[in-house]
């Protein structure tokens, strides 16, 4: 007998991690601090560690770890991460500014599955890049500028 799993498909939390921005010092020997601007660790197609736009190594590139869905199929051999896409970070980035980095927000439920489902992710899967990216944006800077200006 079967249990009431439902659905033909798992969805797994795994966590892939990124290299974004290079922190390379390229001004120590000057005793001041300036990085090359290199804004992420691009792969260099060969498997190599250095990055293929500045050069330096992947671990100069500031490591994030992003929480990904991954679908395991019954049976299947095959899986596939379904990460974000850029435009679906775009607008869970200006959904989340939106709601103030809060989904408690029970008067906005229905505005909030709403633009899941628009965007094709699931709630649980926004609340977590969510949680992950409040957290990263208030740790680096202490006055995110463009939040106040973006309320219409
Ligand atoms: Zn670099």
């Amino acid at each position: 007998m079967e249990g009431g799993s439902g659905g033909g498909e798992r969805e797994k939390w795994n966590s892939v991690s990124v290299y974004r921005e290079c922190l390379r010092n390229h001004a120590a020997s000057l005793g001041s601090y300036a990085t090359d601007g290199c804004g992420e660790f691009t792969v260099d197609g060969a498997g190599g560690l250095q990055c293929a736009a500045c050069g330096c190594h992947r671990n100069f590139h500031r490591k994030v770890k992003y929480p990904v869905a991954e679908h395991e199929e019954y049976g299947g051999k095959k899986r596939f991460r379904s990460k974000f896409t850029a435009d679906q970070k775009e607008k869970m980035l200006g959904f989340a500014e939106k709601l103030g980095w809060k989904l408690q927000r029970k008067d906005l439920n229905d505005e909030i599955e709403r633009f899941c489902r628009s965007v094709g992710v699931s709630r649980q899967v926004f609340k977590v890049w969510m949680h992950n990216h409040k957290n990263s944006s208030s740790s680096s800077s202490s006055t995110p500028a463009n939040v106040s200006s973006l309320t219409q």
